[in-house]
């Protein structure tokens, strides 16, 4: 087997070589073009294999004039050894622009940490003297409405215009390899004077941002030098790529929460490219996932999904051609999300395209081996990897800059159909009304939540589309909701089905706003509000992401999906600048009421004012002719004068008076907030801090390693919020990882300048400890709130915390990424100040919980309804024992399956299990039952969560522990679920409030 193997092998590689041999009598390079013999013989001496190279990158040009990237790396990209810092690569960039006409660099913008962003133009010295008048061409292409449609000026302006081609490098910090490959890549297209690159220089501008995620790219950098001065050593893990998120910053396409996305996405239509081709380095040799798996997106235009089909196959084909092995399309990444940064152009009228390219996570050579599932041949992978190969980085180069030439050649010699092509798609898009639909979404003058609805369509805005408002009411005739729909969100209601589904007319308010679809980006405007369906007999088994995003739903915001074209004659005023709601004071005093309607802003009202003094009101009441929510804030301490700008800035509505509403209220505290991370990973956790530092939620930043070492968590925080942990097991966040070997350093030190924030650690490794998970209990039992979510959630349910709370396991549940149904079980806790009913929560394979009155967990409800016995009558007849009188028999228990069931007298008996009422969990929030579930994506098996606790507060001695078995706070998608924490953090010390005792009384217990 083994030899059989081996001389399979050795056939397969003797074939390449020949190929190699064969074809490298394709000529790129001209006979008259100067080279530089030395960077050129580099280039060779770190190439593995001469079938990892190309004849498009197999020497370098020479230049008198122009350096080459030795200049600022000391070697050649993609030399051993060698990573350079962000501001290497830009000091050669800007050398590059310095020594040449045809290079020009452009800030872009900053991250997070202040770190720049730069976009690299490339193009004949004619082309980059024309870039603007040859993008206010190009503006007229991505917008036909300014030509009036007109299809021979468009021919005309396209005929007059070259495209920009927009590639993007290293967002995935690990993945190393492409800021070489595109300095050299700028620097052949500025010097090369061979025709084939020529052709690219003058038919098209390539632009560059060879960094995306700056701030990771210099810690990256910082670890691999740490692994080089350390020899033999195991090097730490990039626990932090940007600050908030490691390799979910190429999952934010939707939201835009991160600089780099809206930085990149300024740069695409500020430039009006065509094109954004994203590098990635995770799979062997060159994975093109241009053309993807099934399901596609169903809002892409077809002529871009021909597009990725074209592109992708000449790739592949061409590579293919040059003997290099290991290069590929299709695969199976499927493209239903559009939450991937090359989608920023899929979702605005260009092409997206994405390579994934071999990396070794640094600059070393490597011998690597490969799985079977890498280097077998499979139907689109004819040329497959090989199972073994010794790899450089300069292999990575070579392969990333072969792609992309190959690329700019093709899109260069088809430049005049891919621009006809930008123009089609964006006229399409904007008639997109009177074809497949829908003419408008409208978002209703009178939803409760106007904060949560701005800052939706800001979202909008800030993804390039237009938004209005209407000056009049309007109406409109809109399909009639099912009949079953009755439980469905009465806020949205998804379109009902079928061309006989029953009309009505709908009447909308002045004021409602309006996203009409006769824009150019009306495309992602519905990707983003429509809802999604992914049948659970899919035959892709394995959604590459999340299947559902539906921003109304998880944003609690009304949309009204509007088909009916009429709508397009509501009168309306354009929004030019971004919409902002301003919020005003009426009437006069010196008590202040807000309604609680669980717009976010209210969490940063309580922390802008920490001195004023602020009360919950524990029931519904009116005051003053105003109908108020429970939760509703009644604020003194504070001046009108000092109120006003605050509740204007934040778009809230106060009610000012002399007297106070009498109404039962408990105090609401700025809490003192500590959020917990783990060492093993932040991925998850950083859509929290992105969530509270955009509220302007103050926490303290801690590891699970400062939670073992103190003691005394309770004298320094009210709250500790330990968000989801990735997919860490309960044991894995006690243990942490393995404490043999050396100790891997997150910290500032002179040769690692980058690392060391947002926390730092002498040695990564030691994780929450036993000793951590009893200063979290005495944290609970002294009266802190321990808020946990999915993984962190079993944490506290495994190891003690959450007496009479278990976990069931799954048999056909399946919910990825998916938008369920909730429904409200007790509207008087705190947790859910400010809701309405049937709220849409966010799952990923979201925890199933049931709930016991014995602490360890038994007594659970019977997953069936027990079935009577043989014996006397008919199936509902009991069966009667002879010879004796018939008894009554006692009533078996019964509970919801929200509930626990009622202890029987037997259980109760000398059973130290048994919870006092006052301590059992109250669940707060249920999933909703299993045809009501359904909100958006993939669900299967949906009975098996179906009216399980969602939500549920645990009171412990003193304090309390919230279970979320959901991800309340989700990439800047689910605003909507925010408040749940926020309302947890506000009355942590009345959680308690409005509990009814299933003993019979009713008095709450303690606090
Ligand atoms: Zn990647």
């Amino acid at each position: 087997m083994q030899k059989t193997l081996r001389r399979i092998i050795f056939f397969a590689v003797a074939t390449v070589v020949t190929v190699q041999f064969m074809v490298s009598q394709v000529r790129i390079r001209d006979t008259k073009q100067p080279i530089d013999d030395e960077y050129t013989k580099k280039i060779r001496e770190y190439t593995t294999e001469p079938f990892f190279n190309s004849p498009w990158t197999d020497y370098l040009p020479g230049s008198i004039t122009v350096p080459t990237p030795k200049a600022v790396l000391g070697d050649i990209a993609g030399a051993p050894n060698k990573l350079p810092y962000s501001a290497d690569v830009y000091r050669y960039m800007r050398m590059l622009e310095r020594a040449t006409p045809r290079v020009k660099v452009v800030s872009i913008g900053t991250t997070e940490e202040g770190r720049e962003m730069i976009a690299v133009a490339v193009a004949s010295e004619r082309l980059i003297a024309d870039l603007e008048r040859n993008r206010s061409r190009l503006a007229q292409l991505a917008d036909p409405r300014l030509i009036n449609m007109d299809d021979a000026e468009a021919e005309r302006l396209a005929a007059a215009s070259v495209p920009i081609y927009y590639i993007t490098g290293s967002i995935h910090a690990p993945e190393t390899g492409a800021p070489t490959a595109l300095m050299e890549l700028a620097y052949r297209l500025a010097v090369d004077d061979s025709p084939k690159i020529r052709g690219i220089r003058d038919r098209l501008v390539t632009l560059i941002t060879p960094i995306v995620e700056v701030d990771g790219r210099d810690r990256e950098v910082d670890i691999y030098n740490w692994h080089l001065a350390h020899p033999g050593q195991n090097w730490p893990n990039l626990i932090y790529w940007g600050k908030y998120v490691a390799h979910d910053n190429n999952r934010d396409a939707m939201g835009l929460t991160l600089k780099l996305t809206q930085n990149v996405l300024k740069t695409y239509i500020d430039w009006k490219a065509q094109v954004i081709h994203d590098l990635h380095e995770s799979v062997p040799y060159l994975y093109d996932n241009t053309i993807g798996d099934e399901p596609y997106n169903a809002w892409v235009d077809p002529i871009l999904t021909d597009e990725w089909q074209m592109i992708g196959w000449h790739n592949v084909s061409e590579m293919t051609r040059l003997g290099m092995p290991g290069v590929f399309a299709h695969g199976n990444f499927d493209t239903w999300s559009p939450g991937y940064l090359m989608f920023l152009a899929a979702t605005h009228n260009g092409i997206s395209r994405l390579y994934e390219t071999f990396g070794n996570a640094g600059a070393d050579t490597l011998e690597r081996t490969l799985t079977p599932e890498q280097y077998e041949r499979t139907w689109y992978r004819q040329n497959p990897p090989l199972p073994k190969a010794k790899w450089s980085q300069r292999d990575n180069n070579n392969y990333e800059q072969t792609g992309l030439l190959i690329s700019l050649d093709h899109f260069a010699e088809n430049s005049r159909l891919f621009l006809r092509n930008f123009y089609l798609k964006s006229k399409r898009s904007i008639e997109k009304p009177k074809n497949e639909g829908p003419a408008a979404y409208v978002f209703p003058a009178d939803d409760p939540r106007p904060g949560g609805q701005a800052g939706l369509l800001r979202l909008l805005q800030l993804q390039g589309c237009e938004v209005v408002q209407a000056t009049a009411p309007f109406s409109v005739t809109m399909r009639k909701p099912k009949s079953d729909n009755a439980g469905k969100n009465d806020k949205n209601e998804p379109p009902a089905g079928g061309p006989d589904a029953k009309k009505e007319a709908v009447q909308f308010p002045e004021g409602s706003y309006l996203v009409r679809m006769d824009q150019p980006y009306s495309r992602i405007a519905d990707m983003l509000l429509d809802y999604q369906y992914w049948s659970p007999n899919d035959p892709q088994r394995r959604p590459y992401d999340d299947t559902a995003w539906t921003f109304g739903e998880f944003g609690n915001v009304k949309v009204a999906r509007v088909t009916d074209v009429k709508v397009l004659d509501a009168p309306v005023k354009k929004i030019t600048a971004p919409l902002q709601i301003s919020g005003d004071i009426r009437g006069d005093g010196d008590v202040f009421v807000v309604n609680h309607n669980s717009d976010n802003a209210l969490a940063t009202l309580r922390y802008k004012l920490r001195n004023a003094k602020m009360e919950a009101a524990e029931e519904p009441f009116e005051f003053h002719g105003v109908k108020f929510n429970r939760g509703s804030f009644i604020i003194r301490g504070v001046t009108l004068a000092e109120l006003r700008p605050v509740v204007s800035n934040l778009g809230l509505q106060a009610l000012a008076a002399s007297d106070a509403p009498s109404v039962v209220s408990h105090p609401v505290r700025a809490a003192r907030v500590a959020l917990v991370h783990r060492w093993l990973t932040t991925q998850d956790e950083g859509w929290w801090r992105h969530a509270m530092d955009d509220a302007n939620v103050p926490f303290t930043y801690i590891s699970t390693q400062t939670v073992a070492g103190d003691p005394n968590l309770r004298s320094k925080y009210d709250v500790v919020i330990f968000p989801p942990a990735g997919r860490n097991s309960p044991q894995a966040i006690v243990a942490g990882m393995p404490m043999w070997g050396n100790a891997l350093p997150w910290k500032q030190t002179p040769e690692t300048p980058n690392i060391g924030s947002p926390d730092s650690t002498d040695d990564m490794r030691p994780g929450l400890s036993w000793t951590g998970m009893d200063n979290l209990k005495n944290f609970v039992q002294q009266g802190g709130v321990l808020l946990s979510s999915m993984n962190t959630a079993d944490l506290a349910i495994t190891f003690g915390l959450a007496p009479g709370v278990s976990i069931a396991p799954k048999q056909k549940f399946k919910a990825t990424g998916a938008a369920l149904r909730t429904k409200l079980v007790d509207a008087s806790s705190p947790l859910v100040y400010g809701y309405t009913d049937n709220l849409a929560v966010y799952c990923f394979e979201c925890t199933i919980y049931n709930l016991s009155n014995l602490a360890n967990g038994g007594g659970q409800r019977p997953t069936t309804e027990p079935e009577r016995t043989t014996g006397r009558g008919t199936k509902d007849d009991p069966d009667l024992p002879q010879g004796r009188p018939a008894v009554d028999l006692p009533e078996l228990p019964k509970a919801e399956p929200w509930e626990a069931l009622p202890l029987t007298d037997e259980q109760k008996r000398n059973n130290a299990a048994v919870i006092p009422p006052e301590f059992r969990p109250r669940v707060v929030l249920r999933y909703a039952d299993a045809k009501e579930l359904f909100v958006s994506g993939l669900l299967d098996g949906a009975s098996e969560i179906a009216q399980h606790p969602a939500v549920v507060d645990v009171p412990v001695d003193r304090g309390h522990v919230v279970l979320f078995s959901n991800n309340p706070m989700w990439r800047g998608e689910t605003q909507g679920s925010y408040f749940l924490v926020y309302n947890a953090i506000l009355n942590f010390d009345s959680l308690n409030a409005g509990r009814k005792i299933s003993d019979g009384t009713t008095r709450p217990p303690g606090q």
